[in-house]
């Protein structure tokens, strides 16, 4: 039985990770030439609900809770203005949603891994039948495939006929390094969690990251190409103008970013999406129900991992395991979907 998983993200890791712990072989194989080929970006919360629940199961909670930042969870509602509106500090010993930065998280699964699990620079073409075709001209067979390799899935076309579409809404994003001595009016008004502000056509979302570093989502409902070709200073003096009416001390979050702008347009797959059960192809995390991200996506793509593990693990076969978790996942994912459809929109509300 050979089982292969496209994407080492951190729906595809825990689910290797939770496989190997039950004595099941994997491989996983993932685009990027090598672990540290680019900054795996921000910081997540990984809820106490369901990304920490895949976590025990990976047997990797306490290293988790060593490494995870309880006083992430600090939460500030300002106005443009920069007052302060509405302010969550977490109490002692709160760990409902600690944050975690991205390239940590990655590593920690990494490390729990076997050597050799992971087969970097292998960039999956498509699925045929039971054959994996990647970008090098290479092919494997295998028994069954899981893709978790994202947004824009290659294994996805196997099972469903879904593409991602525009939400509508981008998130221009800034970072400031060395917040504390470069950046510090943007230090004390972001705090040691996440800060956010909107006006009903605009929204800054700012947060800590470890390493005394603060990205900031400049969010925004423009046409996907809208920076196109743009530079640095034509992006920042169209941001000037758009945000022409807040305070100056909140403006410094659009203005005083090291380094260029990074421009992500919002995807999600239609609502509903699902597919009919396969038994050698299966999808988790955002490969099987991309969403606005508000907080939900790495969490359910780590439950997805865990209970698809945990079903491989406990199944007589592939086909039972896999038709096992879809009906488990297909519907508690659709019914999210539901909930955050309009919620790309909803940053921008002043409520
Ligand atoms: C700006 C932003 C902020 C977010 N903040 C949060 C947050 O705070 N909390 C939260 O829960 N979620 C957040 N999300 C959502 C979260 O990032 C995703 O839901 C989560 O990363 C999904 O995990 P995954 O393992 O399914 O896929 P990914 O993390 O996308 O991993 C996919 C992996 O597949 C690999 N891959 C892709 N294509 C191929 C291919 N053809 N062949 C081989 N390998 C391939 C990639 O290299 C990657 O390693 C945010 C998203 C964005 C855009």
């Amino acid at each position: 039985m050979t089982i292969s998983i496209i994407g080492a993200g951190p729906g595809g890791l825990t689910c290797a990770r939770i496989l190997q712990r039950h004595g099941i072989p994997v491989t996983v194989y993932d685009r990027d030439p090598h672990p540290q080929v680019r900054d795996q970006g921000g910081t997540l919360d990984l809820h106490a609900y369901d990304g920490q629940l895949a976590l025990r199961e990976a047997g990797l909670l306490d290293e988790f809770l060593a490494l995870c930042r309880p006083e992430g969870q600090e939460m500030r509602k300002l106005d443009s203005a920069g007052e302060l509106l509405e302010h969550h500090v977490p109490a002692e010993g709160e760990l409902f949603k600690p944050e975690i930065d991205r390239g940590l998280l990655r590593g920690l699964l990494l490390d729990s891994l076997e050597p050799g699990t992971v087969q970097w620079g292998r960039s999956l073409d498509r699925v045929d039948g039971s054959r994996l075709f990647f970008a090098d001209g290479t092919t494997v067979e295998t028994d069954l495939v899981i893709g978790a390799d994202g947004a824009w899935s290659r294994v996805r076309p196997a099972v469903s006929s879904a593409v991602p579409q525009y939400a509508g809404i981008t998130f221009l994003e800034a970072w400031f390094d060395d917040v504390e001595n470069a950046h510090p009016e943007i230090a004390a008004l972001v705090g040691q969690g996440s800060a956010m502000a909107a006006d009903g056509d605009r929204c800054l979302f700012a947060q800590r990251n470890g390493g005394d570093h603060i990205r900031v989502y400049i969010v925004q409902r423009l046409p996907a190409d809208w920076a196109g070709s743009l530079g640095t200073q034509e992006i920042r003096a169209r941001l000037l103008d758009a945000f022409s009416g807040w305070a100056p001390r909140m403006v410094r979050m659009i203005t005083d970013n090291d380094g260029p702008y990074v421009d992500r347009p919002l995807f999600v797959l239609p609502v509903p999406h699902t597919w009919e059960h396969s038994p050698t192809v299966t999808l988790l995390g955002d490969a099987a129900h991309l969403m606005p991200p508000l907080g939900v996506g790495v969490n359910l793509a780590m439950l997805d991992a865990s209970e698809l593990a945990l079903a491989l693990a406990g199944s007589a076969s592939l086909g039972e395991a896999v038709a096992a978790y879809e009906k488990t996942m297909l519907p508690r994912s659709v019914e999210m979907a539901r909930r955050l459809e309009n919620g790309a929109e909803g940053l921008l509300d002043v409520d």
